[in-house]
Formats: C-alpha cells, sequence, structure tokens
C-alpha cells in the first residue's frame, strides 16, 4: 500500500469517526474549549475571505462551484444562498450528512447544493470555479501536485485553495498536532510550501490573483485565487 492510499483511508476513517464529531463541533455553533473555539475563528475568517472575493465579483449567480471537501458545507450554503450552482463534495459520509443537514435548516429542501460523497480524485466535470479549503493538509508533498493538477482539470476559470503554509514551522506543526488527540492521533498534517503550490498552479497554466493568511493562535492558513 503506497503512502498515499494509506494516508487516505486513515482520513477517512477519521472523519467518519472521532474527526466527525470534532469537526462538527468546531465548525458549529455550541460550547468548545478555547483552543477549538480560536480554530473556529479562524477558519471562519478563511470562509468569509473567500465568500467576499467571489461576491465583490458580482457575478456569484452565473457561477458554477464545485466546494471539493466541502467537510459540513461551511462554504457550500453560504454561496448557494448568495446564488450559485454548488457542487459539493466530502470523501466522508458523515460529514456530508451532517452538510445536507444544514442546508436543509438554511435553505430548505432544495437541490442546491448538490451533495455528493467522492474522494476528490474521483470528482469530474467542469466548473467555471473550482474551490478546495484546507484539504491539502491530508496531503504529502509528493501528492499535492497530482491533487491540484487534478483539480486544475475541473477548473474552466479559477481555482482556490487554502493550505497550512510551511514557513511557520514546527511551533505549527505541533499545534496542528493538538487538532488530533486520542486515537487518532496517526492521521498526519501536512504543511506546504507557498512557492511549491504556486509552481503546480502555473504548470498548470494558472496565474495567482488574489491572496490572504489567516492566522490566530492555533489555525493557519494561506489563500491563493488563481485564474486562467
Ligand atoms: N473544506 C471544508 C471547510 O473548510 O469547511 C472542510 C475542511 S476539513 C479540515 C477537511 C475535509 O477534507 C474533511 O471533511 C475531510 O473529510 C475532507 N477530505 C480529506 N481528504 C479528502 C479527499 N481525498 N477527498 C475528499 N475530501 C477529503
Amino acid at each position: 500500500m503506497t503512502n498515499a492510499v494509506n494516508d487516505k483511508a486513515v482520513v477517512k476513517e477519521y472523519f467518519n469517526a472521532t474527526g466527525f464529531d470534532r469537526w462538527r463541533r468546531i465548525y458549529g455553533d455550541g460550547e468548545v474549549n478555547k483552543v477549538q473555539r480560536d480554530i473556529r475563528i479562524g477558519h471562519q475568517k478563511t470562509i468569509d475571505t473567500v465568500i467576499d472575493w467571489l461576491k465583490t465579483d458580482g457575478n456569484l449567480a452565473e457561477l458554477s462551484i464545485c466546494d471539493a471537501g466541502c467537510g459540513v458545507g461551511s462554504l457550500s450554503i453560504p454561496l448557494a444562498q448568495a446564488g450559485a450552482k454548488v457542487w459539493a463534495s466530502d470523501i466522508s459520509e458523515k460529514m456530508v450528512g451532517e452538510a445536507k443537514e444544514k442546508a436543509k435548516e438554511a435553505l430548505g429542501e432544495i437541490d442546491n447544493p448538490t451533495f455528493s460523497v467522492q474522494d476528490l480524485e474521483s470528482l469530474g466535470g467542469q466548473y467555471h470555479t473550482v474551490i478546495c479549503l484546507d484539504v491539502l493538509i491530508h496531503y504529502p508533498t509528493e501528492d499535492a501536485e497530482k491533487m491540484i493538477s487534478h483539480l486544475a482539470a475541473l477548473a474552466q476559470q479559477r481555482l482556490i485553495l487554502s493550505f497550512a503554509p510551511k514557513t511557520l514551522c514546527l511551533t505549527v506543526l505541533k499545534k496542528i498536532g493538538e487538532f488530533f488527540p486520542g486515537p487518532s492521533k496517526t492521521t498526519r498534517a501536512y504543511q506546504h510550501r507557498e512557492a511549491d503550490i504556486i509552481k503546480i498552479l502555473e504548470n498548470n497554466g494558472f496565474k495567482i490573483q488574489r491572496t490572504s493568511m489567516t492566522s490566530t493562535r492555533f489555525y493557519y492558513s494561506r489563500i491563493l485565487e488563481a485564474v486562467r
């Protein structure tokens, strides 16, 4: 079994079990501990930045968007609410189940976003914009290129990615380690060098248009918007 396959199986299992309970709480609005609250705030800033970029462009209602690794729908639901047509998918059926519940609460019984349980490598189709937030943390450097190139092939105009940047080094790695406590400690967290990610995007015919950085005490995420 290759590392990639092994990692993916562990990630899938994690987000269908302890990881699901943990991240559903972090991405929700109930009581959480201080570290989780800090991560919740940081993650929400990342989501808000992306929504703000897309709203500023003023054409959301014309866009088809693929949200790859959608989690509990934190991005997909507000984007659909703002008029975009959203296809949201995640490797974890538990995360997708929660996303569907949240979408029903927020939007009623409609088919936008369209949710599916899918590994992002198996996604097909063409979308104006492909977005993949905070998923690269589950990909070792050697697998990131294949993953990003696959998403790039689905994106007609734009690809938005966020990842934990490598520059912040060991302190962050240590802190990220705290996100995966208990029996799931084996789930690894990978940071990426921004220059590597940009190179991959450029090799796929994209150039960087907007960038942002979210940092709180325990959450770090570099956001890149790349366009054709
Ligand atoms: N993008 C969402 C957000 O920002 O709210 C969720 C981020 S969460 C940290 C990472 C998500 O990526 C989890 O829901 C996990 O199940 C999903 N994931 C990890 N590897 C994946 C893969 N290979 N294909 C699809 N989803 C994946």
